[in-house]
């Protein structure tokens, strides 16, 4: 080993000696172990007496109010169960719109006449008040009121998130304002599922379905990642503090060859894979699908879906066990939505449907006329909820992590249409142009009155590249970033569907009280209608192909690339009018959302910013200056040396030299005028043009600057090099 072998080199040294993880109990009974960390039915049944049990059950079913007494019963048998698992602590597990999730554990224990005891009330568990004056709220919470309550939500099972020294006691909860108002993600996103319900409940109705008592919404996230191994994670500030590569030279291999998508998978990561999996199951979590990703050391996790409330926590518990193992293996998983320029970045597939309560996917074709045209409501009220709100959907998945997916040829662009699959688009299309004809037969499909289309489950083609698309029986939302949280999308897609479902129904039943009125008439002609007006949003091409955005700017459908002006949508009267009427934010929420996520973007950008100076100040420009005075050193001797011979003999290290002063300056340029744009940011005062600003002026210079970076890191010697380089992070493990 040289003496100039640089820390970097040494950990590359070290992965290759013993960053491998032996196997382990590779055998895992997950039949018995799956569910052992929640509070789910089978524990229900075993420590609660029956009544409670079944008083519980009615609530989680159909949300019917706990008495506080059942509720102190309920939390004596959590407690009992927590502590024979070890368990001291419990907290209330809650998503504050940080976009990660918020505990404060409390002990069991209680000094009771100075005796000590493990003690649970009903009231501890139904509600809780951390101090949580420092969650954002976008000023719909000032200070003096900033009060904050945790409220017990059963319709999500309980459950002991381990630790080295013991597990916690999770109870999933909502967070709400002293007032009433929604301070999390899961509120407004439980609120859509009742506006939802009570919608597609009329639809079902007006089908003769009186049994039905609740509609919920299923959704299955398929979670990308990447895994680097922790050493090359510990020398990344960038990635340390921004989640992702600030700079960073572009590997001579990356992923042009597709030899990683679904090829065999490494042991070293199918042993953490398999160690998450477990961990995962012991929660519930129905972890279904593992897969290399297109890109190297990139990754995807599907789980089997579950109800929207329910898999959007599982999402949660997802991501931070998938860290916390890979930490375990010595691993570093970045859940940012790109980590690396130049190589695919890692989104979140959003499959979202309707069921109803007796376990029927309303989003499948039925076997008979009548459930086809109940399927085809579904189908028209979603394509309507997207032509009236796509930019309020693009709003949903906004992020500045995010900006750097959508529209570069790897993620759905930020225009939102939908692909339906040729089926579907000839059915429509035909009632559309009251057309009976060729695809009568092929369809078997009649349009002439009252005859009914039939319709059947189109599993053939599908396009990966439509942000939305139809698969089958459900939707296919693609364009959520990886690092989010799915609450808002699925918050605005099954409000933005409740709304569509009652300006159908209210047409439908609008024209059923006329005389002789034919319900399948009526209810295909007012299709018809929808159909025709939510044309422009339908695409099957390919959406990643620049023919698709001039096409759809012709067709007026909005194309918003920076977070900066996408959030605006939130604040649309279309979109407050929507929120309001569903109940599901008041104004003062949709403001305070607002707000916070304009701040969060600036902030985003801000750190961003500052590491980057940073890391040219102190990891970039030091390695080149060293490297010109070695160049201007060898340089120096040779004229010394003052030898004809000796002509020429230094014009390599010359033209270096020139390279490298040339880098330096054009970093040091581009740190003044990121400078300088900061400086001027901290002038604007109003929010969303500070926001704009950002996107205008900041992220762009972000990514500019790190050219001459990138550039010398090419030719700055290997040992002076202190930042793990793409070539090595994305290869060696
Ligand atoms: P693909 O790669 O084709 O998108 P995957 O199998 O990786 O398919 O993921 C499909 C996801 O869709 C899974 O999470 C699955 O549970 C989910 N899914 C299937 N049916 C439904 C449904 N009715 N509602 C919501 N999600 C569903
Ligand atoms: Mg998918």
């Amino acid at each position: 080993m040289s003496a100039t072998t640089s820390a970097r080199q040494e950990v590359i040294l070290k992965i290759a000696s013993n960053g491998k993880i032996p196997f382990k109990n590779s055998t895992k009974d997950v039949a018995s172990d799956f569910g052992v960390n929640t509070f789910n039915d089978k524990v229900m049944r075993e420590y609660l007496p029956k009544d409670a049990y079944i008083q519980l059950r009615r609530t989680i079913r159909k949300g019917e109010k706990l008495d506080i007494n059942i509720a102190n019963t309920v939390a004596h048998a959590m407690k009992e169960w927590a502590i024979s698992k070890g368990v001291s602590h419990f907290t209330h597990w809650f998503q504050p719109q940080t976009g990660l999730t918020a505990e404060k554990h409390d002990a069991f224990l209680e000094v009771d006449d100075g005796q000590v005891v493990e003690r649970f009330r009903g009231s501890q568990l139904v509600q809780g008040e951390p101090d949580a004056s420092s969650f954002p709220s976008g000023g719909s919470r000032t200070t003096f009121e900033a009060r904050g309550y945790t409220m017990w939500d059963p319709s999500s099972p309980a459950f002991i998130m381990e630790g080295p020294n013991g597990g916690i006691l999770c109870i999933p909860s909502v967070f709400i304002s002293y007032t009433g108002e929604a301070l999390d993600k899961k509120t407004p996103l439980l609120r859509s599922m009742d506006a939802i319900s009570k919608s597609a409940l009329r639809v079902l109705r007006l089908f003769g379905n009186k049994s039905v008592y609740r509609i919920i919404i299923t959704i299955g996230t398929e979670q990308e990642y990447f895994l680097i191994d922790k050493s090359f994670f510990s020398l990344r500030p960038d990635l340390q503090l921004t989640g992702r590569t600030l700079l960073g030279a572009p590997s001579p291999k990356g992923q042009q060859l597709d030899d990683h998508y679904f090829g065999s998978i490494k042991e070293r990561v199918l042993a953490f894979m398999q160690d998450a999996e477990h961990e995962l199951y012991k929660l519930s979590v129905p972890a279904k699908t593992r897969h290399n990703e297109v890109a190297p050391h990139q990754f995807e996790l599907a789980p089997i879906f579950d109800e929207a409330n329910v898999g959007a926590d599982r999402n949660q518990i997802t991501m931070e066990v998938l860290k916390k193992v890979a930490n375990r293996h010595a691993l570093a998983l970045l859940l940012h939505e790109k980590p690396f320029a130049g190589i695919n970045g890692s989104g979140k597939h959003n499959n979202w449907s309707i069921a109803d309560s007796d376990g029927n996917n309303l989003l499948d074709p039925g076997k008979t006329p009548e459930e086809n045209l109940q399927f085809l409501l579904f189908l028209v009220a979603t394509l309507k909820a997207v032509h009236t709100h796509g930019s309020l959907l693009r709003m949903s998945i906004a992020s500045a992590g995010n900006d750097h997916r959508l529209g570069a040829n790897e993620a759905p662009p930020a225009i939102i249409s939908v692909f339906l699959g040729e089926r579907l688009t000839t059915i429509l299309n035909d009632i559309r142009d009251d057309k009976t004809t060729k695809s009568a037969e092929e369809y078997i499909i009649d349009l002439g009155l009252s005859k009914l289309p039939l319709i059947f489950r189109d599993n053939t083609d599908r396009n990966r590249t439509s942000p939305f698309a139809f698969t089958g029986q459900r939707f296919e939302f693609r364009a959520l970033g990886s690092a989010s949280s799915v609450s808002l999308a699925n918050t605005v897609l099954s409000g933005a569907v409740a709304e569509s479902l009652d300006l159908i129904m209210d047409e439908i039943e609008g024209k059923m009280s006329q005389k002789n009125a034919d319900m399948n008439d009526v209810v295909l002609s007012t299709l018809k209608k929808y159909i025709t007006e939510t044309d422009n949003i339908r695409y099957e091409g390919n959406n990643y192909s620049t023919e698709w955005e001039e096409e759809a700017k012709k067709r007026g459908l909005p194309n918003i690339k920076k977070t900066g002006y996408a959030l605006d949508a939130i604040i649309d009267p279309h979109s407050i009018k929507m929120f309001k009427l569903q109940n599901i934010f008041s104004e003062t929420e949709i403001y305070g959302r607002y707000n916070t996520k304009l701040e969060q973007y600036i902030t985003n950008l801000e750190i961003e910013a500052e590491t980057l100076i940073d890391l040219l100040n102190t990891r970039v420009i030091p390695p080149a200056l060293s490297f010109q005075s070695q160049l201007l050193s060898a340089i120096s001797a040779a004229i010394t040396m003052d030898d004809a011979a000796l002509d020429g003999a230094v014009d390599t290290e010359k033209e270096l030299l020139k390279e490298i002063a040339a880098g330096i300056m054009g970093i040091r340029r581009g740190i003044k005028e990121l400078e300088s744009k900061l400086k001027e940011a901290e002038g604007i005062d109003d929010l969303p043009q500070k926001a704009k600003f950002f996107s205008d002026n900041i992220a762009e210079l972000i990514e500019s600057i790190r050219i001459p970076s990138d550039n010398l890191e090419k030719i700055i010697p290997d040992d002076l090099w202190t930042l793990p380089k793409y070539s090595e992070m994305l290869f060696i493990m």
